[in-house]
């Protein structure tokens, strides 16, 4: 085909794609039209087998509650691919629920351009996997970018621009750090055991010791979002929670205060606290002015627990912003970066 229109039908059939593949949420960025899916990374398989019955929010729901036979995997989990072929599955679902495969199926041409925001700690092998998945999935081109990259070009710091900015993502599974400055990063820590997970699991094993009642990550979510904090807000409050007593099997109900629930992430929280300080620490005199004056910005679902920023600004010194939607920065970076090819360039990690 003569390349000249080639060009054009490309660019009138083909969409280019930016994917924040989290380890709780997944995002999809559609070029000239935003955020258009948000769904849980979560695929439900026959137990046994990798066939899988559902993913998203369908899968979600199964979570805690399938049968035997159906079993439901976080293929995030953690910050790293657990299963390449099941997150191959949810790549692959989530593209075809943007862009149809019939717009593209034999027609190499009009394959979707994506850009996937990773974990900033994965590895080689772990990169190579997400982007086989991608290229399997259906994308021609694949441009990997380090999640708090993404997040601070999501958040609007000026990343390009020789001073320092900074940026911090907490989600399900990780909390990334990165001190950023002219477009690259300078600085950065990426913790598996300071995200939203480990902070529902204190809550479970607290309750668990304290109550002798098993709760559900469900709800040990719930009990967080509701009444979880990090530091005292002046407002407590308290949240009744189900589960089932470990000495008689029953379901059983329960009062749990905001004050316990702060003392039961008490560590995750100071992981978070030191994993921001130990970047810090790297920092070299001038990019640490830069940050005196402009601080950190917190992104990510996690980041909006209450207090967390008065106890970072606290420990650190630093004025902190969450930002406006934490939970849509990464996809919003993923978003920019395709719109501004030259800075892609220079990020490329294929
Ligand atoms: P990921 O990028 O790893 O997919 P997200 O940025 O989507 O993660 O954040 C998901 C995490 O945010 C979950 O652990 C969820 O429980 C947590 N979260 C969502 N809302 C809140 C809230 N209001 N307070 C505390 N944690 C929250
Ligand atoms: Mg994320």
């Amino acid at each position: 085909m003569v390349p000249f229109l080639r060009g054009k039908l490309k660019s009138l059939f083909s969409t280019d794609i930016g994917i924040d593949l989290g380890t709780a949420n997944s995002l999809v960025y559609v070029k000239d039209r935003g955020i258009i899916l948000r769904e849980p990374s979560v695929v439900a398989i026959q137990a046994g087998t990798k066939r899988v019955l559902a993913v998203g929010e369908e899968a979600k729901r199964m979570l805690g509650r399938t049968p035997g036979n159906i079993v439901a995997i976080r293929p995030m989990k953690s910050g790293v691919i657990a299963d390449f072929d099941i997150t191959e599955a949810m790549i692959a679902y989530f593209i075809n629920k943007v862009c149809p495969k019939r717009l593209w199926s034999g027609m190499k041409w009009f394959r979707p351009r994506m850009v996937i925001a990773v974990p900033s700690g994965i590895t080689e092998v772990e990169k190579r996997a997400v982007q086989d998945a991608a290229v399997q999935a259906g994308a021609s081109d694949v441009i990997l970018i380090e999640e708090p990259m993404a997040a601070a070009i999501g958040v609007g710091l000026p990343v390009s621009e020789p001073a320092g900015s900074m940026i911090v993502d907490i989600g399900g599974g990780t909390c990334e750090v990165a001190i950023i400055s002219l477009a690259g990063i300078v600085h950065s820590n990426s913790q598996r055991a300071a995200g939203g997970d480990a902070m529902d699991d204190c809550i479970r094993n607290y309750i668990k010791r304290v109550y002798n009642l098993q709760i559900g990550e469900r709800t040990a979510e719930d009990i967080k979002i509701n009444i979880g904090s990090a530091f005292p807000t002046g407002e407590e409050s308290s949240y009744e929670a189900c589960g089932m007593d470990v000495v008689t099997g029953l379901p059983k109900t329960l009062t749990i205060s905001s004050e316990e629930v702060r003392s039961a992430l008490k560590d995750p929280v100071q992981l978070i606290v030191d994993t921001v300080r130990s970047t810090l620490d790297k920092c070299e005199p001038e990019l640490a002015a830069d940050l005196i004056d402009r601080g950190l910005v917190l992104s990510g679902g996690s980041s909006q627990l209450r207090g967390l920023d008065k106890l970072l600004s606290k420990e650190t010194g630093l004025p902190v912003m969450v930002a406006d939607d934490p939970l849509s920065a990464v996809a919003e970076g993923t978003g920019l970066v395709m719109s501004e090819l030259d800075f892609l360039q220079r990020n490329r990690r294929s």
